[in-house]
């Protein structure tokens, strides 16, 4: 009998910075996992998803980190944040706070798979108004949005939770957010139906109460 070895997969990008880019080391260091005859997914979200045979994938980590790649489990978590290209500055723009929330909530366990975005100006590239969550920086602060639909014929924009807010505050809701939906979304739920159902009113109050 033919044994087949268990792959599991991964979502790898370059990290947040000045559009998706990937250099010939990072394409070289994601090759030597893979055979020649691997289809490797290119995702909306900016991330390749590629299969690793099980027993490499620690030794695979580790390669990717030296090479400045990014990686994510793939499933019910929190997805990598979605930016635009900061097409005016890295400061101006807050990449680091765009940075610091990916940190924070990247791969955290959802009820399903979570699609954050992140936009530098009101313009917004990211497209932060029709993802799960989506946050907008604004001149000095940012605006956090959620429940936003990109697909079908429900497509539309989300729920405006609060503008105005600073980098810490960010932070903080994002999380609390996350936080509700784990105690209060049924399982396999998308957030978008989530929020409709649960309700933003019950989720303003959750968010007073923390
Ligand atoms: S959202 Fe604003 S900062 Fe980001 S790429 Fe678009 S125009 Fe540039």
């Amino acid at each position: 009998m033919v044994q087949t070895k268990k792959h599991i997969p991964l979502a790898v990008n370059g990290g947040i910075g000045f559009g998706a880019k990937l250099k010939p080391k990072q394409l070289a260091a994601l090759g030597k996992y893979l055979d020649d005859d691997t289809e490797i997914e290119l995702t909306t979200l900016q991330q390749l998803i590629v299969q690793i045979p099980e027993d490499e994938l620690e030794e695979a980590k580790k390669e990717f980190e030296k090479a400045d790649l990014h990686y994510y489990k793939v499933g019910k978590y929190v997805k990598n944040l979605r930016t635009c290209n900061f097409c005016k500055g890295e400061e101006e723009e807050g990449m680091p706070v765009a940075k610091e929330l990916n940190r924070r909530i990247a791969g955290q366990e959802v009820p399903f798979t979570l699609r954050p975005a992140y936009t530098g100006c009101p313009i917004g590239c990211g497209e932060p108004l029709i993802n799960d969550i989506g946050v907008m920086k604004d001149k000095d602060t940012y605006e956090l949005y959620i429940g936003g639909i990109s697909k079908g014929r429900e497509a539309k924009p989300g729920h405006l939770v609060q503008a105005g807010l600073q980098p810490e505050e960010l932070y903080q809701m994002v999380d609390r957010i996350l936080e509700i939906y784990r105690e209060n979304g049924k399982k396999r739920e998308k957030f978008h139906r989530f929020v409709e159902r649960y309700g933003m009113e019950q989720i303003m109050e959750g968010l007073q109460a923390a």
